[in-house]
């Protein structure tokens, strides 16, 4: 009944008309945010519990949230996304506002894309798809294994499958990217995103990209990441945007990669706290701390491996541990992704499911190129065409970023 009432809420205000989008700023925090639109921050911060409060902090400024009004102007409900799964909604109920996380309804769509270069990837990409988040993700995709200015010319062609989230009707959140090919001098290179959820090249040996050292050594997991889990107790969702390292208070923290020091203070939440910013688009964090280093200070750039402070419970934190989070481009990612002392080459049983899905990649990448090619034969402009559940040129990709 309740989920009904929720739905209902939730239907009335997208169609209604008081529905106002707008985008998290940086350097908001949920209490000012709650302070900024006079709501109430005892129901909706002081008397939620610890998880909820520290969920609070991981909404990342860029991000797009809903607000719906009533006709006197007072607020009914608001949606915020932690991350691509789950969202705050705040609604008013008898006169009083309620906090809870819910699912984000979404759909997610594969899609893709072939074009000729004339300028550059990234420039192309932008032209071809309006999308900003493509064009990037394709080229730090390559980054580390092909030099495009030296060995790029007009005329080369790229491809790229991707899997793209929609949520009321726009693009939503990073996509993935699943496949992608570049051709240079009549060579085509391709990478494809493995079960595993690493990168590799046609001979199953991984791309090398962004790696991350442990940040605390010989440290038990004690919480994994995880982007939406539903309580069975507490009849919540919740979510964990990090790992957790159990160890004992004074065990030192290394830097898990080199990078500049974003961030050194002290949260609510996450007590005293470490963000350190990686290239990429890579930032690391590193929450309870017992104590800094010293001399350590906004700005200052640090080594990978160097110590940059040391273990505690600080913040919203029931026992010493290390919470460790990795965001790229500011949304949360699980670090044990890329947490790893070499690259991998696959072999034997992984290697024959990986040569599966890669050819199932080639030829969703063939015969986008070929229908691409007939297209352009037709004289039909090339950006009109997309992949979209198996069938080809369906429809426009139906927005630009969001
Ligand atoms: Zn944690």
């Amino acid at each position: 009944m309740r989920q009904l009432f929720i739905f209902f809420l939730f239907v009335t205000s997208i169609f209604g008309a008081e529905v106002e989008t707008s985008r998290w700023s940086s350097g908001e925090t949920y209490l000012m945010f709650l302070e900024k639109n006079s709501l109430p921050l005892r129901p909706l911060y002081y008397n939620l519990d610890q998880d909820e409060q520290q969920l609070t902090e991981e909404i990342y400024s860029g991000v797009h949230y809903q607000i719906s009004k009533e006709k006197s102007g007072e607020i009914s409900q608001i949606f915020i996304p932690l991350n691509d799964e789950l969202q705050i909604h705040i609604y008013k109920h008898n006169g009083e506002y309620f906090f809870e996380t819910v699912p984000i309804v979404s759909e997610t769509r594969t899609e893709a894309f072939t074009l000729k270069i004339e300028h550059s990837p990234y420039l192309d990409i932008v032209r071809e798809t309006g999308s900003v988040k493509l064009a990037t993700i394709f080229v730090s995709s390559f980054k580390h294994s092909l030099n495009f200015k030296r060995d790029l010319r007009k005329g080369d062609r790229l491809a790229m499958v991707y899997e793209q989230k929609y949520r009321l009707g726009k693009p939503f959140s990073m996509p993935t990217l699943k496949a992608a090919m570049i051709e240079m001098r009549g060579k085509q290179h391709y990478i494809y995103l493995n079960d595993d959820g690493r990168f590799y090249n046609q001979d199953a040996n991984e791309i090398e990209g962004f790696l991350l050292g442990n940040p605390v050594r010989g440290a038990r997991i004690s919480s994994y990441f995880t982007k939406r889990r539903f309580h069975p107790i507490l009849k919540k969702y919740r979510a964990h945007s990090g790992v957790d390292y159990a160890a004992s208070r004074g065990t030192p923290i290394a830097a898990a990669g080199s990078g500049r020091v974003v961030f050194i203070g002290y949260t609510r939440g996450y007590g005293k706290l470490i963000k350190v910013q990686h290239e990429d688009g890579y930032m690391t964090l590193y929450a309870h701390q017992n104590s800094f280093r010293k001399g350590l200070k906004n700005g200052s750039y640090v080594k990978k491996g160097q110590i940059i402070g040391y273990v505690g419970s600080t913040g919203l934190s029931t026992g010493p541990h290390l919470h460790f989070g990795l965001y790229k481009n500011n949304q949360a990612i699980d670090p044990l992704r890329v947490v790893q002392v070499a690259t991998k080459k696959l072999s034997g049983k992984d290697k024959t499911a990986f040569l599966q899905l890669k050819s199932n990649y080639d030829e969703s990448i063939n015969l986008h190129i070929a229908n691409e090619t007939k297209h352009a034969k037709l004289g039909v402009p090339q950006s009109v065409c997309y992949f979209y559940n198996g069938e080809f040129c369906v429809q426009d990709r139906l927005n630009s970023d969001s």
